[in-house]
């Protein structure tokens, strides 16, 4: 950063100035002030309509975790901030209200792990009703918690909004699902998956970070049952697979084009690629060239499961490290499955939602997917089957909400277009979908959306668990494919992010307020990814709406180097230390204070009216320093080019302004020249900084008993 302090230097040897005290609890006892006064003076009222009939910036925004939340949604919500207040100190209105994710899924986690007796019957089964109304407690006890962490960072929003979780809420969901349906924006598929077993929901590849996973690869030996039977003996194909517990879900072999061979060797014949290291290992007597054609008729004996492998060709360039054969899981590997797809291949899973092996996989049934690597080549070796083994470790995907490894595995999911929206869990709005008993199908329209919609908002969301389909659905209703009438609810809810998206798309569509509105979204580019084409998408087809002029600034908040200690997410360092670390921004803020602090001696006493045509040639050069500051700082928070900002104001700050102090404290006679300046600057400071910018202000104009900073307008320049 290019800050270099001489200002505090130069106090710190010549010893000019006093310093105001300042300590971590000194500073604690400021911040409070103001926020108090922030909330008594209502200041988001006050912004949203500083300039009355002015234009009005309305944000909108993802739903925020209500559990940890993270340094990075921190700092999102800091940088918007240092926006909205720059924003609205240039005239506009600013209108912000929290969105809560009360569907986290660690509510439903932690109180199904906690209060265990309050929630089940006697027989150990859940009572929905009382489940759900522990998740609705916990979850609003989160966001009181959240509220006050954002607030403390001087985060400006109408706090008090609580996230509405009612039956209208959710009644829109079911109206949306029958409409979408009927329109073919609907549908539910298998389909295979990135998949967090704690989680057990799908994870976004694009949001997750990479970790390793500790697997034994191997090659072995895969006794054919059909195909080149002239060789009169034993045949063998060498094949590859990466994972054992994928070994255990393998459906066929694949072969990339190139020239294979048969070698006859003592205890039969293996099959493998012209190119393979083992052919000088295996030491055969004689070699013979196998056509693709005939490779093409073979299958070979799955040596666990006994299923019936057929030999495919793929020319897939992923993962070369083996040669010639390799076992392919469609299931269980993103590459595989698509090798499966082009081959028309069956696609089955054999582990469950909580990573546990299902029956296909025999004697191991219930053992979890990553603990049987050992068992599985033990099997193997033991039987015969195994030529070489290695341990390695695989590139996993890491589940971005909780750090678990991923498996990619096939799930019944709904998809609204590519989004899939439906999750496995019981806390969130249920997924509205009806099943008929013999077909299986889906038996949904927008009628019965509509009708399940009413039916809800006469009965609440909690009548969807207690009543039977046939009270739910319209009555005379049958499957139109099967003509059934015996029907069964789907289990699960749908994705909160969905939830969410209808109701908001639902709102923006029914507000009356359009004149002079700019929607602004400002996010992190991944949340608005996964978020809001999805809303685009709703308003228009759900209410034939769009957003008003929309402004989307996507942004990629700064990852702190070191963690930041919680006891510095508060006030101005907190929200300094997101961009510069905490050491630098105490000592920034500490300065800052100190430096505003000593102006106000200097021109506590000065009453006389600033001069301009009066200023000498080294105020003057001051000035215009101050008009450039104006205008690069103003550029860079409407770029949000935070770090920028705070670099151009400390060098003008505390190596231009801070001299000048120090001189006119001897001379005493630049008082009312220091105090315009000063204002211009505080000002200038006040959206990254707004702690001690509203204290300073306050300290100028005491008699304003409902001023703020922010009610003022940034610095128009002197030399224009
Ligand atoms: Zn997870
Ligand atoms: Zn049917």
């Amino acid at each position: 950063m290019n800050c270099s302090w001489r200002w505090r230097d130069g106090v710190r040897t010549k010893n000019s100035m006093r310093q105001p005290s300042w300590s971590i609890s000194t500073m604690r006892e400021r911040e409070k002030r103001i926020l108090r006064r922030w909330e008594e003076i209502e200041i988001h009222k006050k912004l949203a309509q500083k300039t009355p009939h002015g234009l009005k910036y309305v944000v909108h925004e993802a739903p925020v975790p209500i559990y940890d939340i993270t340094d990075e949604i921190i700092a999102a919500r800091i940088m918007r901030d240092v926006y909205l207040r720059y924003k609205s100190m240039t005239g506009f209105n600013v209108i912000c209200s929290p969105e809560w994710n009360v569907f986290d899924h660690r509510v439903e986690r932690e109180v199904l792990g906690e209060s265990g007796e309050t929630i089940r019957e006697r027989d150990g089964k859940i009572n929905i009703r009382r489940f759900r109304k522990a998740c609705r407690e916990r979850a609003f006890e989160l966001i009181e918690e959240t509220t006050a962490r954002f607030k403390r960072l001087g985060i400006i929003s109408d706090w008090d909004v609580r996230p509405s979780v009612e039956s209208k809420f959710a009644s829109r969901i079911a109206e949306a699902i029958g409409r979408l349906y009927d329109e073919g924006h609907l549908s539910d598929e298998v389909k295979s998956l990135h998949w967090c077993v704690a989680c057990q929901e799908p994870v976004d590849p694009k949001r997750s970070s990479l970790g390793t996973r500790k697997s034994i690869s191997a090659y072995m030996r895969l006794p054919l049952l059909k195909g080149l039977e002239g060789f009169g003996r034993r045949v063998y194909l060498i094949a590859f697979s990466g994972e054992m517990w994928i070994f255990l879900g393998s459906s066929a072999v694949a072969a990339r084009n190139g020239r294979y061979v048969a070698m006859l060797c003592e205890d039969g014949v293996y099959v493998d690629s012209i190119s393979s290291p083992w052919l000088g290992e295996l030491q055969p007597k004689a070699i013979k060239e196998v056509t693709p054609d005939e490779l093409r008729e073979v299958t070979c004996d799955h040596p666990i499961t006994g299923k019936e492998m057929p030999v495919v060709f793929t020319d897939s360039e992923e993962e070369r490290e083996e040669y010639g054969f390799f076992v392919i899981s469609p299931a269980h590997r993103p590459r595989d499955y698509f090798i499966a797809l082009e081959h028309c291949l069956e696609i089955t899973s054999i582990v469950d939602d909580e990573g546990k092996l299902n029956e296909l996989s025999g004697d191991l049934c219930e053992a979890r997917f990553d603990s049987v690597e050992e068992l599985i080549r033990d099997e193997l070796k033991g039987r015969g089957y195994l030529i070489a083994e290695k341990r390695r470790n695989v590139p996993v995907l890491l589940c971005p909400c909780c750090g678990e490894q991923t498996i990619f595995k096939p799930s019944v999911q709904w998809f609204f277009d590519s989004y899939p929206i439906s999750l496995r869990r019981l806390w969130g709005v249920p997924m509205f979908v009806i099943y008929c008993s013999r077909c299986e199908g889906a038996v949904l329209s927008e009628e019965i959306g509509r009708h399940i919609r009413d039916s809800l908002n006469r009965r609440g969301v909690d009548s969807w668990f207690r009543l039977d389909p046939g009270e739910i659905l319209p009555e005379e209703i049958s499957c139109w494919r099967c003509s059934c009438r015996e029907f069964h609810k789907a289990e699960g809810t749908v994705t909160p992010i969905f939830a969410f998206a209808v109701n908001q798309a639902h709102m923006l569509s029914k507000r009356k307020d359009r004149v002079n509105v700019i929607d602004l979204i400002i996010e992190p580019s991944h949340t608005i990814e996964r978020w809001l084409p999805m809303l685009k998408k709703l308003m228009e087809l759900l209410y034939d709406d769009a957003l008003i002029s929309p402004i989307i600034l996507p942004i990629n908040p700064p990852k702190p180097e070191r963690s930041i200690p919680d006891e510095f997410k508060s006030g101005d360092v907190g929200r300094l230390s997101f961009f510069i670390g905490p050491s630098e921004a105490r000592e920034i803020v500490e300065s800052l204070y100190g430096l505003f602090w000593n102006i106000l001696e200097v021109t506590k006493e000065a009453d006389e009216e600033f001069d301009f045509t009066g200023v000498d040639p080294e105020a003057r050069s001051l000035l215009i320093a101050l008009d450039i500051l104006a205008g690069e700082v103003m550029s860079m928070y409407e770029s949000l080019r935070i770090r920028e900002a705070i670099g151009r104001l400390s060098h003008f700050t505390f190596d231009r302004l801070g001299p000048y102090l120090e001189a006119a404290q001897k001379e005493g006679n630049s008082a009312p020249l220091l105090r315009e300046i000063s204002v211009d600057l505080l000002k200038l400071w006040a959206p990254i900084t707004p702690f001690t910018a509203e204290e300073i202000w306050l300290k100028i104009n005491p008699e304003d008993e409902e001023g703020s900073i922010f009610m003022e307008m940034m610095p128009l320049g002197w030399m224009g």
